[in-house]
């Protein structure tokens, strides 16, 4: 969902004072920017347009290590990149060890995962749509957390930040990780007033970097590469892997295939499908590498993209293949070694269009993504009817990664933009 807004007024400066607003613009910002004064790692990426901040006054509890990016360490957090290191049978507060959970929380068409680490700790990874942040507040709140060790914010889009700020207004955060990106809608001017009333302790997220460990388990970011500059959000996509024992979980934000294969070369247990079962960020190259024994694909039926689609349904034929649409909020729970699954119904997830015919569709979230008018036709039958991409000023449609697509992106089925008149960009070769 990428609903385009009107920028908001300046905000009073604070913990993102540092940010540069020009109204009106889309610009490339850098929402975490004014943390590198504080890390040499993150220091000299990207700094231009942003007024780092000497000190960061409001923030909440100080990192141990204050002064760098480095974790705050305790005495089990020995990160082990390799995964290899036995583990820990002790949690932090000397019980038992736990197992892992992934918790898949259906959150319609957007994502969000809650992972209950081994020692206690949690991780939550995207918050859904806006209108979901109830729920994922309540679902992580009736697992009996109130607080959240690692937050990380894959990318800018609201259906994966807008229910973020819910929960981190509502519960204590520890650290919260997101790549160097922004968008000017006022899903994320939430998300980041949010986080500065909360006086949330804010890091950069880019490949290289650990966002905690403990004996048994590690949470690695993969990906984006730091520095890089983004053409479309969705390359933003923090890639995160999390090992425990012998089992990784990789998740992917929405990023494409060629930046995930890119991230992750070698087996996954269970692969946090990317852009909701999109075309783009799956393919059978990618699926052959991850080799993953569960996939899951987080999305809403009815939604107006068509996802998940054939191709990244086909691609994934050897997988057991899991989806938020079809099954609900989807669990996964590893003890280091064995894997198990479990889904809040029986489903079978099948590809967008055909899906969407029997759901009771998205009536808000089409409102809210088009002003395509046009596309009230999303539940045709048949399914083949590509998605293409429009602008809000141009004549052509677009493959969902044209470079034409800067400025608005506005789906709509193949069908529907030649029904408009439009034509197709002789840069992407987009379906005739
Ligand atoms: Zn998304
Ligand atoms: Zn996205």
């Amino acid at each position: 969902m990428k609903t385009k807004e009107a920028p908001q007024a300046k905000r009073a400066a604070g913990i993102l004072g540092g940010l540069v607003r020009k109204k009106g613009l889309i610009i490339a910002l850098v929402l975490l920017v004014f943390l590198c004064v504080v890390g040499s790692a993150a220091g000299g990426a990207a700094a231009s347009g942003a007024n780092p901040q000497p000190t960061r006054p409001g923030l909440g509890t100080p990192p141990a290590s204050e002064g760098s990016l480095t974790l705050t360490a305790t005495s089990d957090q020995s990160f082990d990149p390799t995964g290899t290191k036995a583990w820990a049978t002790v949690t932090k507060d000397g019980g038992p060890a736990r197992t892992l959970r992934a918790h898949f929380i259906d959150v319609g068409q957007g994502d969000s995962e809650f992972i209950e680490l081994p020692d206690g700790r949690s991780l939550l990874i995207d918050g859904g749509p806006t209108d979901a942040g109830e729920k994922v507040l309540s679902y992580i709140k009736g697992l009996g957390y109130s607080r959240i060790d690692y937050v990380v914010a894959t990318h800018p889009h609201e259906d994966h930040i807008g229910g973020l700020t819910t929960v981190i207004s509502s519960l204590d955060v520890g650290e919260l990780w997101a790549p160097d990106a922004s968008a000017n809608t006022r899903a994320f001017e939430g998300f980041l007033d949010a986080i500065e009333s909360r006086g949330i302790e804010t890091h950069g997220a880019s490949g290289g970097k650990a966002i905690g460990s403990g004996g048994a388990y590690s949470i690695q970011i993969l990906g984006p590469q730091g520095g890089a500059q983004f053409d479309d959000l969705n390359d933003a996509s923090a890639i995160v892997l999390v090992t425990y024992g012998q089992n990784r979980f990789l998740f992917t934000g929405d990023a494409p295939s060629d930046l995930i294969s890119r991230a992750c070369g070698s087996h996954v247990d269970v692969l946090k499908v990317g852009h909701h079962g999109s075309g783009t960020s799956t393919n059978s190259g990618l699926v052959a590498s991850l080799n993953p024994t569960y996939a899951v694909i987080s999305y809403g039926t009815g939604n107006p993209y068509g996802h998940p689609t054939q191709e990244a349904l086909d691609a994934l034929s050897g997988t057991t293949v899991y989806g938020t649409g079809a099954n609900g909020t989807v669990t996964i729970e590893s003890d280091g070694t064995n894997l198990s699954a479990s889904a809040e119904r029986d489903g079978t997830v099948v590809a967008g269009d055909a899906e969407s015919s029997d759901s009771p569709g998205t009536p808000a979230d089409a409102a809210a993504t088009a002003t395509t008018a046009a596309r009230g036709d999303q539940g045709t039958a048949g399914g083949t009817d590509a998605t293409v991409y429009v602008t809000n000023s141009g004549k052509k449609y677009h493959r969902e990664r044209c470079r034409h697509l800067k400025k608005s992106k506005i789906p709509m089925s193949l069908s529907d933009a030649r029904d408009a008149g439009y034509g197709s960009c002789s840069k992407c070769n987009p379906p005739t």
